[in-house]
C-alpha cells in the first residue's frame, strides 16, 4: 500500500519534470530512476532554463527587467506569436537564452564583461509598434478572424542567434517583426496592409497563399510553409512601396524595350499568363 503510494508520487514527479523539457533526447532510463528529488530538480531546472525568464536578473538591470515583464504581458514572447507555431521570438535556437546572447554581444561591444541590458535595450528589442494605427480604431478588425483587437500592436527585433547582434534592413534600421503583412485586395487587385492577432490568426494570414517548399532533411521529405513576412505597419508600407516601384520599373523597362524592339504593348502582353509576357519573343522549338 505504502509502496504503491510512493510510486504514484514518483510518476507524478517524472511527468512534472518532463512537462517543460523540450529536448526529447533526455535519457528515459535516467528519468525512470527518479526516486531521488535531485533528478526531478535537474529536470525542472532544465525546463526553466529553456524559457525566456531563465536568468533575467543577471541579463538585465532591475528597471529593464520590470519593463520586460510589462511587455511580455502583451504576448510578444509567446511561442508562435509571429508565425511558425513552435518559434519563440528571439529564440530561434531553443537551446540558448537569447537575452544572454544579446547581453554578451553588447558587453563585447562596450568592452565591459558586466554590461547588462538596460531599459533602452529592452525597448529596442521589442515593444509597441508605434507606427501602427490605434488598435481601438472601430473599423480595425483582425483580417483573419474579423474580431477586434484588445491590445496594442507589438513588434520584436530579429536577433542573429550566433552572436546576439540585431538584424537590420538595407537602410541600416533594425529589422522588426510585427503583426502586419500584405495581401492583394480582391476588390482592387492592389497590395494592401493586413493585420491579425498574434499567434494562429497571424500564422494563417501569413499562409494565405498556401505556398509550400519541398525540404529534404535526414532522408525525410516534407513541405514547409512559405509564409508572408510578419512586419510592423511601417514595414509593410515600405514593402508595398518597394514592390510597386519594382513593378513600375519593370513596366517602364518593358515600354522602352517595346519602343526599341517593337515588342507587344504592355497591356496586350500582360493579358497572358504571368511569366509568359515575353513568350512571343522566345524562339519556339520545333515541338512548339
Ligand atoms: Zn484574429
Amino acid at each position: 500500500m505504502a509502496k504503491q503510494k510512493i510510486r504514484q508520487v514518483t510518476d507524478e514527479q517524472i511527468a512534472q519534470a518532463f512537462s517543460g523539457v523540450s529536448d526529447t533526447s533526455v535519457d528515459q532510463a535516467v528519468a525512470e530512476r527518479t526516486g531521488s528529488d535531485d533528478k526531478v530538480g535537474a529536470g525542472q531546472a532544465e525546463a526553466s532554463a529553456s524559457t525566456a525568464t531563465a536568468k533575467p536578473q543577471q541579463d538585465m538591470t532591475p528597471a529593464a527587467h520590470q519593463r520586460y515583464l510589462e511587455l511580455v504581458k502583451l504576448g510578444m514572447r509567446r511561442t508562435g506569436a509571429f508565425g511558425p507555431r513552435n518559434e519563440e521570438p528571439f529564440q530561434r535556437n531553443p537551446r540558448h537564452n537569447d537575452f544572454s546572447l544579446r547581453r554578451a554581444y553588447l558587453a563585447d561591444q562596450a568592452g565591459d564583461p558586466n554590461r547588462q541590458l538596460d531599459v533602452a535595450d529592452v525597448d529596442e528589442l521589442f515593444g509597441l509598434d508605434e507606427s501602427a494605427p490605434d488598435h481601438t480604431t472601430p473599423t480595425l478588425v483582425c483580417d483573419y478572424c474579423e474580431r477586434p483587437f484588445d491590445q496594442p500592436f507589438v513588434r520584436a527585433a530579429r536577433v542573429y542567434w550566433k552572436n546576439g547582434s540585431l538584424m537590420t534592413n538595407r537602410d541600416g534600421s533594425v529589422d522588426y517583426r510585427g503583426q502586419y503583412t500584405s495581401l492583394k485586395s480582391k476588390a482592387t487587385g492592389q497590395l494592401v496592409p493586413v493585420v491579425a492577432h498574434l499567434g494562429d490568426c497571424l500564422y494563417k494570414l501569413r499562409d494565405a497563399n498556401h505556398e509550400r517548399e519541398k525540404v529534404e532533411k535526414n532522408g525525410a521529405v516534407y513541405f514547409k510553409p512559405v509564409l508572408l513576412p510578419a512586419l510592423t505597419y511601417a514595414g509593410v508600407l515600405a514593402r508595398i512601396a518597394s514592390i510597386e516601384e519594382k513593378v513600375s520599373t519593370q513596366h517602364a523597362r518593358q515600354d522602352s524595350l517595346g519602343e526599341r524592339f517593337a515588342l507587344k504593348g504592355r497591356d496586350e502582353a500582360n493579358t497572358g499568363e504571368s511569366g509568359k509576357r515575353y513568350s512571343s519573343h522566345i524562339p519556339t522549338t520545333p515541338r512548339g
